[in-house]
């Protein structure tokens, strides 16, 4: 599978050094074989990670519980719950963190069904890992991130997905249950 290498340095580039304050500069790392954003004065090289996100899959009578996103990237369209991980947090806790937060519910995780890697968020690239999740308390209702919630059949999940993996991991779900 050939990926994609868009979005690679941008916008997660450090363009002054965290040490100094000197501004960087981008250098071909010739043992590595790529570019690095490094700091001419003290020498401290930025490794950009992936940013980690974590979501739930909640079923209920056959439909998947999404949310319709409030705010930008991607604000109107529809995702699974989920959010960035923390980074003195398991990522299993983040899930069921932003479910709590996102949908009002309380789940309880049963174990994780995927994860991918997106290149298309603005914010930067990352991995998104989607955890099974079973709602144990909680109230449905919308959080400060989400304009709408909803469960869905496979026949039902909305033309506008979210990127950064979620239109990936929906329609997924959507294949695995209608064998499409
Ligand atoms: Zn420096």
């Amino acid at each position: 599978m050939e990926i994609s290498i868009k979005n690679m340095h941008e916008p997660t580039a450090a363009r002054y050094c965290i040490r100094c304050g000197a501004a960087m500069e981008r250098r071909f790392i010739a043992s590595e074989g790529r570019e690095r954003m490094v700091c001419p004065n003290c020498g401290w090289v930025h490794y950009p990670h992936l940013k980690v996100g974590a979501g739930v899959l909640i079923e209920q009578d056959g439909k998947i519980l999404l949310v319709r996103r409030a705010h930008n990237p991607w604000k109107g369209a529809w995702n699974l719950p989920a959010g960035y991980v923390e980074i003195d947090e398991p990522p299993e806790h983040a899930a069921a963190r932003e479910a709590k937060e996102e949908t009002g519910l309380e789940v309880r995780i049963l174990g994780i069904v995927d994860a991918r890697f997106f290149n298309d968020d603005p914010r930067g690239n990352g991995l998104l890992l989607l955890y099974r999740a079973e709602v144990v308390g909680g109230e449905l209702r919308t959080g400060d991130e989400t304009a709408e919630l909803r469960f869905f059949a496979p026949d039902e999940i909305p033309a506008e997905l979210a990127g950064g993996a979620h239109d990936v991991l929906i329609r997924a779900w959507q294949q695995r249950r209608t064998g499409k």
